[in-house]
């Protein structure tokens, strides 16, 4: 089975089937860990696909817990396969620097990413006129990135969404009130977060006695809700390994003239190369040399 929650003591899992969660829906069942846990200092964590056994009162126990892929801090879940990357195009408006940094944490972190980007319903709609979504939609799939145009409001992009996390976990991550909560409701039926002033951020961020909880969807696969990756510092990331969380950057890193070049001012830099000649982007070069400067600067000051 998967845990899907745990409280006081408890775990909550729901079987699987053949590394799928069964179908039908079926309640989740309250489970008690073994005293062995404790002793080796092993924490079940909600994602954790695990061996249990029924017991006697009608409820289960954790027999074992099966390697983790994964484990993310916050929310605290194992076997995140996917990272949901949720930007507005307005309300806030798209912040491409911010999408840069959680890009690198996510690079950094092994995920799998998908980019969404919401409220596509607040553009004026001109006819001929340049539709800045399909802009920067097309800079990240040009990199590798797969990018889902979404309204909530209209359901614009829900069923690609939810064809992509079949069968997966997944995080949603994003600034507060780009409208995860709302995305989430379009996408499991039932589900009734709030949105709004009291949202995710407020509701859950600061009043501990909220748990992460992942949430079953139709077509197989869980997400959390709870979003992820909300603390954005750099200190886990060496200087040296930040080139390598701009993944288009590593075809033209590998051909510069000096080992270990930082791609800011050393000659034959064939990164700086392919920003003049418009193969990079200038945005995301630009972003790469802010976040190095600021990991420089937080290394110095901690
Ligand atoms: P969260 O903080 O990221 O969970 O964002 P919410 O889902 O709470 O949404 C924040 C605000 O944006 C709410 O007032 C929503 O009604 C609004 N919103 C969410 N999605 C859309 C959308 O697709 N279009 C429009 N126009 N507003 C949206
Ligand atoms: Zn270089």
């Amino acid at each position: 089975g998967v845990i899907v929650k745990a409280l006081s003591g408890y775990y909550y899992v729901k079987p699987l089937e053949n590394g799928m969660a069964a179908s039908g829906g079926e309640e989740a069942i309250q489970c008690r860990a073994r005293g062995i846990f404790k002793k080796k200092g092993v924490t079940p964590l909600v994602g954790d696909h695990i061996l249990y056994s029924h017991t006697e009162n009608g409820e289960g126990m954790v027999d074992e817990i099966l390697p983790r892929r994964s484990e993310l801090i916050r929310p605290p879940v194992a076997n995140v396969d996917l990272a949901v990357l949720v930007f507005s195009v307005r309300e806030p408006d798209l912040n491409l620097q911010l999408l840069d940094k959680f890009l690198v944490h996510i690079e950094h972190s092994g995920l799998d990413t998908v980019i969404c980007l919401t409220k596509q319903d607040l553009l004026p709609d001109e006819p001929g006129a340049e539709d800045p979504t399909a802009v920067v939609k097309a800079l990240y799939e040009k990199i590798g990135y797969q990018v889902i145009v979404s309204s909530s409001r209209l359901g614009l992009g829900t069923d690609l969404l939810k064809e992509r996390l079949k069968g997966q976990i997944s995080v949603f991550s994003g600034q507060s009130g780009v409208g995860k909560s709302s995305l989430l409701n379009r996408l499991v039926p039932g589900l009734a977060l709030e949105t709004s002033a009291i949202s995710m951020r407020l509701g859950r961020g600061k009043h501990t006695t909220r748990h992460v909880e992942l949430i079953e969807l139709e077509q197989g696969g869980f997400v959390a809700d709870t979003p992820g990756f909300s603390q954005l510092d750099f200190l886990e990331l060496g200087v040296e390994e930040l080139s390598t969380c701009f993944r288009e950057f590593a075809s033209y890193a590998d051909q510069c003239k000096f080992r270990g070049c930082s791609h800011t001012h050393e000659p034959g830099c064939k990164v700086i190369e392919a920003v003049e000649e418009g193969r990079v982007a200038a945005s995301r070069y630009e972003h790469y040399v802010l976040f190095l400067t600021e990991m420089k600067d937080k290394k110095r000051r901690y």
